[in-house]
């Protein structure tokens, strides 16, 4: 069991390393490429998203710039109105003065008003605002106390209820002391018109925010947003937050989002106010086809992986692993001695087959040795079996035979004779001739003996030194008696001459035994009946033949024949 098992594993080994080495073989050539390529793709997007951060900063600053533009139009507009005004009023006539020649021929200017040092607006170009009180608004506590140019955050218009910014100049810049402040009020849809022809690209968001994060100007398709704050008030901060470490008006952060977006955020202060330019960029939208390509590639990569291990698998199996084990298994079948086992080489790849045809090759003489031994065995078994003198079956011979015959005759039911036949005084004929006369004379007998054998059906032995035996299948008692006599007579008639014995020729006694073969005898039984009757032929004179009574009935007296 524990032999199988391990064996089991060796062989799994084997497998699965042949299968293995395969499979590395396969990665070491894909991967390397497929990594290249997903190392191109990683530099191109890292390349692309400095490009992005750069352009964005860019677009920062410029949209800033613009915006500053319109607030520096705006300053010199205030300017220029204050010295008027300061320049009127001391003739007592400011803002009759002011409303005739100021002309506010910038669109972006919506009005221009005096608003006097208690906070009433004093006069206007737009008459129906007078006397309204904006002295708490925190642009005019401001301007009145740095005195000089102020932008406020976005408001709404006390006078007109429109969303706005206010620009804001104390007269006292110009004529000093307690004075009214010229303020402008800015249509804010023009600095978002400003912004409308920027970055109109996917995925980039352009903001003027002022102070509080309100949103001042974006691009007209999100001209909603005007007044609201920055969804993300955390992104403000953040600006701040790095507006206040780099000590510099403009910079680039990255930014999550509430809704957990990765953004690239670039930012610029519109230089003199406290409103900044916020350009944001999703970097999912910017990146997006990047992105893809990379996942497609990493995907690829899984799936040629996949490919590869299962071809590289299959290819194993298929070109190596089967061939083997078909190959192997015909080896086991020569080793159980199948040598008819071939491998059809049909089926095995091309470089097997010289392997199948070895092999085949090799059962094919494998079987012809084993013929060859099988006939050779054969021949030695019939010449251990043979007699060189008598030219008969020798003892082992008979033995085999009289297997075979008792078998055949319990079979059938028939009965079996046995004939002993001894040559009479055969010692003094070896005396008085030699001994090559007696092989002579035993080959004789046995020739005559053959010859009877072939007459009846029967099969001739040497059972020993002189003495031969002939059995009869399918012979009764009386039959066996009759060819025992045919044995005698034949052998006398020979006339061999033998001085010595009383007949003068050569002579033979015989004992004859019948048996029917059943569970309760045993051949040796009728070999010792017959040779019983032998010896009493011997006694009865020689030259005899004497029946065995039959076996069964050994009480009875041995009759006699002759
Ligand atoms: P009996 O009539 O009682 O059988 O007398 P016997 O002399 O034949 O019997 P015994 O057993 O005394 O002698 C048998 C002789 O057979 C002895 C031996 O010399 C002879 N003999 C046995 N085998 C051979 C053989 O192969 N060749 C020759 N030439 N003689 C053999
Ligand atoms: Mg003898
Ligand atoms: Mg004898």
């Amino acid at each position: 069991m524990t032999g199988t098992i391990v064996c089991k594993t060796s062989r799994l080994k084997a497998l699965g390393g042949i299968r293995t080495r395969l499979v590395i073989l396969a990665l070491i050539l894909v991967v390397p490429l497929m990594l290249d390529r997903v190392w191109l793709l990683e530099a191109s997007r890292a390349k692309q998203l400095k490009q992005v951060a750069n352009e964005l900063s860019e677009l920062a600053k410029h949209t800033a710039a613009a915006q500053r533009e319109i607030i520096s139009t705006v300053q010199a507009v205030l300017k220029s109105s204050a010295y008027i005004y300061a320049a009127a009023a001391r003739e007592g006539r400011g803002c009759a003065i002011l409303r005739a020649s100021l002309s506010v021929d910038l669109p972006w200017i919506r009005s221009l008003s005096i608003v006097s040092p208690d906070g009433t607006i004093q006069c206007s170009t737009m008459p129906h605002i007078v006397g309204f009180q904006v002295g708490d608004r925190d642009y005019i506590k401001t301007v009145q106390n740095l005195h000089e140019f102020v932008v406020s955050d976005y408001i709404l218009s006390r006078p007109t209820g429109l969303p706005t910014i206010v620009a804001a100049y104390p007269v006292s810049a110009v004529d000093g002391g307690p004075q009214p402040v010229v303020i402008a009020a800015i249509d804010l849809t023009w600095m978002s018109d400003l912004l409308g022809n920027r970055g109109g690209r996917q995925g980039v968001s352009v903001f003027l925010v002022d102070g509080q994060g309100t949103i001042l100007a974006t691009r007209p398709d999100k001209a909603h947003l005007i007044g609201q704050q920055l969804k993300d008030t955390s992104l403000l901060e953040a600006v701040i937050l790095r507006e206040i470490n780099l000590d510099r008006e403009a910079g680039s952060i990255a930014f999550t989002s509430a809704d957990g977006e990765r953004e690239a955020v670039s930012f610029a202060r519109v230089a003199g106010t406290r409103a900044r330019m916020i350009v944001t960029m999703n970097q999912a939208g910017m990146l997006g086809d990047v992105d893809r390509d990379i996942r497609n590639t990493y995907l690829e990569l899984a799936l040629v992986i996949v490919l590869t291990l299962i071809g590289a698998w299959y290819a194993g199996e298929r070109l190596i692993i089967r061939p083997i084990r078909i190959i192997t298994e015909m080896a086991h079948r020569f080793g159980r001695g199948d040598l008819a086992a071939r491998a059809a080489s049909t089926t095995l790849p091309r470089e097997f087959v010289p392997l199948a045809r070895a092999f085949n090759a090799m059962a094919a003489q494998l079987a012809a040795r084993q013929r060859e031994m099988v006939a050779a065995n054969d021949r030695l078994t019939v010449i251990a079996s043979l007699d060189v003198v008598s030219g008969l079956a020798n003892r082992r011979g008979f033995q085999s035979r009289l297997d075979f015959e008792w078998m055949r005759a319990l079979q059938s039911g028939h009965g079996l004779s046995l004939l002993m036949i001894d040559v009479d005084h055969f010692k003094a004929f070896n005396d008085g001739y030699g001994h090559p006369e007696g092989d002579a004379c035993l080959s004789r007998i046995g020739a005559t003996l053959a010859a009877i054998a072939s007459d009846h059906a029967g099969f001739a032995a040497r059972y020993g030194g002189e003495e031969f035996c002939l059995l009869l299948p399918e012979t009764g008692a009386a039959d066996a008696l009759r060819i025992g006599e045919i044995v005698r007579a034949t052998v006398e008639n020979l006339a061999i001459p033998h001085v010595t014995n009383t007949t003068r020729v050569v002579t033979v006694s015989v004992g004859v035994a019948t048996v029917t073969p059943g569970e309760s005898q045993r051949q040796d039984d009728v070999v010792e009946a017959a040779d019983t009757a032998l010896y009493a032929a011997k006694r009865r004179g020689r030259n005899a033949v004497v029946e065995h009574a039959p076996i069964r009935t050994t009480a009875e007296t041995v009759p006699l024949a002759s």
